[in-house]
């Protein structure tokens, strides 16, 4: 079910809480650009390091690439892309507004104004700019549209580099581009986006297992990043839908706010890019089995996973709203390993120097388990809780009179306040302390 309501209410919490900004705001903006802000930096950091951690880091067949976004024109032509990466616009005769084609319900009228629509035709959505002081089509280059170029080209460099045996991986994050004829739906359809994108080369005949691997690999990631995995669909994509270098794709659909629609895709190129390269390059870029003796064209698995994407997921499954203590609360119920922060520390008066170095002192305590940990001073500790809760941070830490030993037997506890439920519990530093370490692990 379509929530609109729920996403102008994400929207303008991001923008609140300095999650996400639109792009060029002062200039009044530019479609199809956001910025990330102080909290939603460090979050995008957390999915993008989990991502690092299960898809590269914990593993022995994975390696790492972080290539020029701006590459030689020929990879785009021997990719397909210049060819065909391209969506149907359709343009209203009589207001001049662009739509594409295959988002409309009808191809009869314009759905903004009803005038008559013109014919679809394809537009190439590589934006192009020119490298050097030549602006001729000599000079032409384009900004990458997805990262996967970058991985197929340095191919050979990883294998001549690092000698990695068959079946391996090579991954990547990083920015990719697409002119997109209608960005909307805040960052879900962008023309400036982040991918995190693993190019997995196999033998021809395995393709299907590794297949499988890394379809139950996406799974364990929505997981991790805290993404209900009932909100999560998969999709065969049908022969006539799929790209025109995969054989098989599964595109990992998600309930989003305003429909259910593309989260990440998985897909089986063949050896479509690297023989394509191989091609137009007219360089060797095959595989040779040191036991066999043959040489072969690896075959490749694509999970490709958008940065943006994954965070409204995330963003749009913990928005909570709910009445505590009689009044109507928001909440980000946040995983503890992506929120952007850990834990925040509080002295109950900042204007009492004696509780504000005893909290310092449990805050550095707490930064011994996690650097994410916030400091909050200002108002009263109500208000304090409610910017946190719309953060996400799992707990609140509060230094009172108590803690210094007005009441002796509470000398050196803090309360510690739970952010999905409000509840609040006496205990000692070390006990908090403990508390962090088992919600991170
Ligand atoms: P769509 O059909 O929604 O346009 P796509 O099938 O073209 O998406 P892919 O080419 O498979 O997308 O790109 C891989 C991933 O990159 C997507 O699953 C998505 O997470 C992300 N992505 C693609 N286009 C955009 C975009 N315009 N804005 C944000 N993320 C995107």
């Amino acid at each position: 079910m379509a929530d609109q309501n729920l996403m102008e209410k994400i929207i303008s919490l991001t923008k609140r809480r300095g999650f996400v900004f639109p792009g060029s705001e002062i200039y009044g903006g530019l479609a199809g650009t956001y910025d990330y802000g102080p909290m939603g930096v460090i979050l995008k950091e957390n999915v993008e390091r989990l991502w690092l951690s299960m898809f590269r880091d914990n593993r022995d067949d994975m390696f790492g690439v972080d290539a020029a976004i701006l590459m030689n024109p020929k990879i785009w032509e021997a990719s397909g892309h210049v060819a065909g990466f391209s969506d149907p616009l359709i343009e209203c005769e009589k207001c001049k507004r662009r739509f594409r084609a295959d988002h409309l319900e009808s191809l009869g009228k314009c759905p903004e104004c009803e005038g008559k629509l013109g014919d679809a035709r394809q537009f190439n959505m590589m934006f192009k700019t020119h490298a050097g002081a030549a602006e001729d089509d000599s000079a032409t280059v384009y900004l990458r549209p997805e990262t996967a170029g970058g991985i197929f080209t340095n191919y050979k460099n990883v294998v001549d580099s690092v000698h990695p045996k068959l079946p391996f991986g090579i991954a990547q994050i990083g920015k990719a581009f697409r002119n997109e004829i209608a960005p909307r739906d805040f960052i879900f359809r962008l023309r400036e986006l982040s991918q995190m994108e693993v190019e997995y080369f196999v033998k021809p005949d395995d393709w299907e297992k590794a297949f499988e691997e890394w379809r139950k690999m996406m799974h364990l990631f929505a997981g991790a990043v805290g993404i209900p995995e009932n909100m999560v669909h998969e999709l065969e994509v049908p022969d006539t839908d799929r790209a025109h270098y995969s054989k098989r794709t599964i595109d990992f659909e998600f309930d989003y706010p305003f429909g259910r629609k593309e989260l990440w895709g998985l897909a089986y190129r063949t050896n479509f890019d690297l023989s394509a390269h191989a091609n137009a390059s007219n360089t060797e870029l095959a595989y040779l089995d040191e036991e066999t003796k043959e040489k072969f064209t690896p075959h490749v698995i694509e999970p490709s996973l958008g940065v943006d994407r994954t965070i409204l997921a995330i963003l749009s499954s913990a928005y909570r709203e709910d009445e505590l203590a009689g009044e109507t609360r928001t909440y980000l119920a946040l995983s503890p390993k992506i929120a952007p922060m850990k834990a925040m520390v509080s002295p109950l008066l900042r204007n009492k120097p004696e509780l504000v170095e005893k909290a310092r002192e449990v805050r550095a305590e707490l930064k011994k388990v996690h650097p994410a940990i916030a400091w909050d001073d200002n108002g009263n500790i109500g208000k304090r809780y409610r910017r946190q809760d719309e953060i996400g941070t799992p707990f609140c830490i509060t230094i009172d009179f108590d803690t210094l030993g007005e009441k002796p037997e509470l000398k050196d506890t803090v309360t510690l306040r739970h952010r999905d439920t409000g509840e609040q519990e006496r205990l000692t530093v070390s006990q908090v302390v403990e508390r962090l370490q088992t919600a991170l692990e």
